[in-house]
């Protein structure tokens, strides 16, 4: 008779895989700012103000010093509604209204305003259209003013009223319901990374490599981007074919993979937790010594620096294929040629989430410049970089394309001033604004990440 344990597991091991809550939730959205959704607001205010929001809400002086800084200014200065303090203001308003005991004597002369139609609508224009949350102002503010958290307060309060863009919610609704932002199921999954190993198993010197998945104890968990799987699977090759060429000891989750985390984008903590929880438990069943972010902006940020806020600590090492591509480099374990780029100009934009808010400027600088021979800085670079303007969920709202490409002007312009034929950056989110941005602005340069990089340059042993 057969093993009673056994047989379970098989049967377990059979079970179609159902990834998410499987809930089918569709946040309800309300169609506009009605009595209803700003008493909601006043209701949720306090819920959001922590020491990093209400010092910001109330530390600014309007000395202006952050006009400079951002790329929707920079890029459209002849609206001065977009300087990062009148966008702010939208929000502070209303906050010292509730809150700031000179408001009660001297509203106007603190700037304090009831919350009405108007304001939040307004609060709505400015905070989810008009600002990507780069923080590239924060740097430049003598009160420390944190545009990135404060920016992220007010979208949730408005997120759990009902105002957020309708396809941003869909997206973390997608996430919430299915596991990953783009719902792939799991066989799905699992055919599309066997038949990426089988073409990458097709070029020349690499027919022993391999993509492991759900293989236990591997040193590297590696967690992709969606848009990986979906539509862009050569970075997925590009990816394993350094890592296998280098001897890297890594997997991939069959069952969560997907490193992005909107939530970061709508404020809702909650769901930011548990999409945070879900790569948490595949790295205690998997057993691996690193979570490996692959190359996405917020997504790195988000695993690298917010999961073990959100989750009290992690009992693991987290790094990303950025840092651990230039660590490859610089310990002689992958040999590049290159001559595979010559005729090539490069430049690197710096991602946000990599830069100024994750700290990872030169690793992406040690990969380049060992692998082409003709890299130009552009103007701002590092974590002084400007952000591409499709930071934030930016991407997500078509609403407000217009603005959107209108504010990536700066750094089209940065790009253009260095004559590169190729645009490296390592976010998919920097990919599509980079793409547009380029096209729209008349700029003859195609955009990739490291891993094509590498990819081309490696010397397969
Ligand atoms: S630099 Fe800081 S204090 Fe000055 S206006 Fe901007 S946010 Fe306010
Ligand atoms: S966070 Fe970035 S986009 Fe937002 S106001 Fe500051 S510089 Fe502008």
């Amino acid at each position: 008779m057969a093993d009673p344990a056994e047989f379970k597991a098989k049967q377990e091991d059979t079970k179609p895989i159902k990834l998410g809550t499987q809930e089918g939730r569709k946040w309800p959205i309300k169609e506009g700012f009605t009595p209803e959704v700003l008493q909601k607001m006043e209701e949720l205010l306090p819920s959001k103000l922590n020491r990093i929001v209400a010092t910001s809400l109330a530390g600014c002086i309007h000395c202006g010093m952050c006009s400079e800084a951002c790329h929707y200014t920079q890029s459209i200065p002849e609206d001065k509604k977009l300087l990062p303090a009148y966008k702010a203001d939208r929000f502070r308003k209303w906050y010292k209204y509730r809150y700031d005991w000179m408001a009660k004597v001297f509203p106007s002369f603190v700037g304090a305003q009831p919350l009405t139609k108007e304001l939040a609508e307004e609060m709505y224009d400015k905070l989810w259209g008009g600002c990507t949350m780069c923080r590239r102002c924060t740097f430049n503010c003598p009160m420390g003013v944190d545009y990135g958290m404060l920016v992220r307060a007010a979208r949730g309060i408005m997120c759990e009223a009902g105002r957020i863009p309708q396809h941003l919610q869909d997206t973390i609704d997608t996430h919430y319901n299915a596991g990953n932002n783009m719902a792939v199921p799991h066989d799905e999954f699992v055919e599309t990374i066997e038949w990426i190993e089988e073409e990458l198993q097709d070029e020349d010197g690499c027919e022993n490599y391999t993509i492991p998945l759900d293989k236990r104890g591997a040193k590297y968990f590696l967690t992709l981007n969606p848009r990986e799987p979906k539509y862009y699977p050569l970075t997925i090759q590009a990816t394993a074919k350094v890592l296998n060429a280098a001897g890297v000891d890594f997997t991939i989750s069959s069952r969560y993979w997907d490193l992005t985390n909107y939530a970061m984008f709508n404020g809702i903590d909650k769901d930011a937790k548990l999409f945070a929880s879900w790569i948490f438990d595949e790295m205690k069943r998997l057993d691996c010594e690193y979570l490996l972010s692959g190359e996405c902006g917020h997504g790195y940020r988000g695993l690298r620096w917010e999961l073990p806020n959100w989750l009290g600590g992690v009992p693991f090492k987290i790094t990303s294929v950025m840092e651990l591509f230039a660590r490859l480099i610089q310990e002689g374990r992958i040999k590049l040629d290159k001559s595979a780029w010559d005729g090539d100009v490069f430049t690197y934009h710096d991602s946000c989430n990599i830069a100024r808010s994750g700290g990872v400027w030169e690793e992406p600088r040690t990969v380049i410049t060992a692998a082409v021979n003709d890299f130009r800085e552009m103007e701002h670079n590092r974590e002084n970089s400007f952000c591409c303007g499709g930071g934030g969920g930016a991407l997500a709202m078509p609403e407000f394309s217009p603005r959107r490409i209108a504010a990536g002007k700066i750094k089209a312009d940065e790009i253009r001033a260095t004559g590169a034929t190729v645009v490296l950056q390592s976010c998919h989110n920097c990919t599509d604004q980079l793409k547009e941005i380029c096209e729209h602005y008349k700029i003859h340069a195609k955009v990739m990440n490291l891993a094509e990089l590498l990819s081309e340059a490696i010397v397969i042993a």
